[in-house]
């Protein structure tokens, strides 16, 4: 076997031996978990060897099974693990054994050093990989033959010390062997019917057969779900293929599992998760679903089979029109991906509209989650928004707790309605408090509420649902319109004062208004800005704050209630004083502060004071 003389030692990276020092020292529990993550890499070992000899028959042992045996010998606490996947070279190993290569086992050891987590807690839940081996072994030695024809047998040995063990070995056939002798206190991990629990409880859908000691029958069910009948199929098989694949441990908030035959070819299982956040336990380190053909895995994640905006989807895809002769990038050139896209793509919209049509609440529970998804799908593919649109769900000023659809909205309409109306502000509360609601509130109209940054991108590719036009409260009130006015009870000023005080308002704020007048909307509130003219676009502006482009206030129309008492009082105050002057100051200030706009509100302190001052001085 290995000889002594002929081992090169080598070392760690630092990173590797925190790891393995954490791994090492470990106390969880479930430390089964470090079969799951062998399995997994002998399963990709697997895959991989096949992908290849779809193009290259010029490999090692090409007739041998492709399966995984495990071995286990109670007696001096061994256990092997060996699989005839892709092997490794000399390089290969020193490569991919020496280095983390897991993504969850750097955030897990990031995680770990600030003490955010106990390791115990989360060794589980991350998967970190091949070193999850440390935590039950003595020792770990690897023994792998490349299907390289020209390559030679590698060994490779540690004991979870900073230190491993390089050299030649002796074996002929193609693959991979783990052995593992076993800590003390793991002896169980020996034992077959322990061994039979864990792969059915974490691996049971590996695709390859998995023989435990000399067994011809193998432990796995290795179905390939997605090819079985959905009949056959129980509640509970979905979910635990979803877990296994995934690793996520809330259930998926549903499925669908598709076979057709026109106008392509294809098995699809998908998943729609419970939660965006795929976080950190996650198996799957990327977005796409994963892409079989005639059940070989050609890609882990094609993200080319689903529209952008719905790539939380998560699942499987397996067509028998895929050419069998393929490479990733002549899948990428037959044509049948863009075919397969839009059949799943209406798959999951149809889904999507039942689930809202039969389940309001998990269909809420599915917006939230993934509704600014949506959102900037209408924004990057405007062509699409009719398909997204009616998956759109708005909170209103007059049903400010629940979801409304566009649909719903337009149905409550007011019988003369002709547009539907939104306002787009910061908070859902404040909102509600803003001066361009009045006149809608009054009325009993409808307003819808944006105040999530994603809506101000959405609205840039969302300008009509059926025959209504979306229009923006705060717009300029554009003559024979059909926006409410609303007369205030309290009477108005005559039109010469109103004027004259017009004049004052320009000449203290000069250029920082583009105009001064009249608005029929206000009800409660002195004043309020709107856009000049139809065209401006308040949405680019809030686009570009929130993209951090430099921002200038912009210069906007300031319109005043005729009838609002501060307004009448303010006549009457000697033109020009200071005090008149910083009561249109903040006035003006106090609009821009409702619209979001201002760009430095504690500047208003001072001058507040002084009209403080002002009002306790007359009382006394
Ligand atoms: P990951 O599987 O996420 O890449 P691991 O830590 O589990 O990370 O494995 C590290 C690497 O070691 C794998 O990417 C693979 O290249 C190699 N490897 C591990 N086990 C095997 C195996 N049985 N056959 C071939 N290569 C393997
Ligand atoms: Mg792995």
């Amino acid at each position: 076997m290995t000889d002594a003389n002929t081992m090169e030692q080598h070392t760690f990276k630092a990173e590797t031996r925190q790891l393995l020092n954490i791994l090492v020292h470990s106390l969880y529990k479930d430390r089964e978990v470090f079969l799951r993550e062998l399995l997994s890499n002998a399963s990709d070992a697997l895959n991989r060897l096949r992908f290849e000899m779809l193009t290259n028959q010029n490999v090692l042992d090409p007739q041998a099974e492709l399966k995984i045996r495990i071995t286990a010998d109670k007696e001096n606490r061994l256990l092997t693990i060996q699989d005839t996947g892709i092997g490794m070279t000399r390089d290969e190993v020193i490569e991919n054994l020496g280095t983390i290569a897991q993504s969850g086992a750097r955030k897990f050891l990031e995680l770990t050093k600030e003490h955010k987590a106990d390791p115990g807690q989360v060794i589980g839940q991350f998967g970190v990989g091949f070193y999850s081996v440390f935590m039950v072994a003595e020792w770990v030695r690897v023994t792998s033959r490349s299907h390289r024809l020209d390559a030679e047998a590698v060994t490779w040995h540690a004991t979870g010390e900073d230190r491993y063990d390089v050299g030649p070995a002796e074996m002929t056939e193609r693959g991979t062997r783990i052995e593992i002798k076993l800590k003390e206190d793991a002896a169980e991990f020996a034992e077959e019917f322990r061994l039979k629990n864990i792969i059915h409880k974490h691996s049971d859908y590996i695709g390859f057969p998995i023989y435990l000691g000399e067994e011809t029958s193998p432990v796995n069910k290795q179905t390939s779900l997605w090819r079985t009948p959905r009949n056959e199929i129980t509640e509970e098989q979905y979910k635990d293929f979803y877990r296994q694949t995934t690793l996520d441990f809330e259930d998926p908030l549903f499925h669908t599992h598709m076979v057709t035959d026109a106008p392509v070819q294809l098995y699809a299982l998908l998943y729609v998760p419970a939660k965006a956040e795929r976080g950190i336990f996650s198996l799957r380190k990327e977005d796409g679903l994963k892409l079989y053909s005639r059940n070989i895995l050609i890609d882990e994640y094609n993200k080319d089979l689903l529209p952008e905006y719905l790539r939380f989807v998560q699942g499987v895809v397996d067509s028998e029109d895929l050419p069998l002769n393929v490479s990733r990038e002549t899948v990428q050139s037959s044509g049948l991906i863009p075919k397969l896209k839009k059949v799943l793509t209406n798959q999951v919209i149809k889904e999507l509209e039942t689930l809202a049509k039969k389940d309001v609440e998990k269909y809420n529970n599915f917006w939230q989650e993934f509704g600014v998804y949506l959102k900037q799908g209408i924004a990057a593919s405007p062509a699409e928004a009719d398909t997204i649109t009616p998956l759109l769900r708005f909170k209103t000023n007059l049903t400010p707790e629940t979801w409304s659809s566009l649909e719903e909205y337009t149905a409550r309409m007011q019988p003369d309605q002709k547009t539907i109306y939104y306002i787009v502000g910061e908070d859902p509360k404040s909102v509600l408090r803003s001066p361009h609601l009045e006149a809608f509130h009054s009325r009993g109209m409808e307003v819808l509420l944006l105040t999530e940054p994603m809506d101000s991108f959405m609205l840039m590719g969302l300008h009509k649902f059926k025959d209504y036009e979306l229009k923006n409260v705060a717009g300029a009130e554009p003559d024979g319109a059909d926006q409410p006015k609303v007369e205030s009870e309290a009477e108005k000023m005559p039109e010469g004062d109103f004027n004259a005080l017009v004049e004052r308002f320009k000449s203290v704020l000069g250029e920082r208004v583009t105009d001064v007048r009249a608005s029929h909307r206000l009800v409660q509130s002195v004043a309020r800005l709107v856009d000049a003219d139809a065209n401006s676009n308040p949405e680019l502006q809030r686009v570009y704050k929130y993209l951090g482009k430099e921002f200038e206030v912009p210069k906007k129309v300031l319109e005043l209630n005729p009838s609002h008492a501060i307004l009448k009082n303010l006549l009457t105050m000697d033109a020009n004083s200071e005090l008149q002057n910083a009561v249109i100051e903040q006035i003006y200030d106090s609009a821009l502060l409702v619209e979001g706009l201002h760009p430095d509100p504690s500047s208003m302190v001072s001058r507040m004071q002084q009209i403080i001052e002002a009002a306790l001085s007359k009382e006394k």
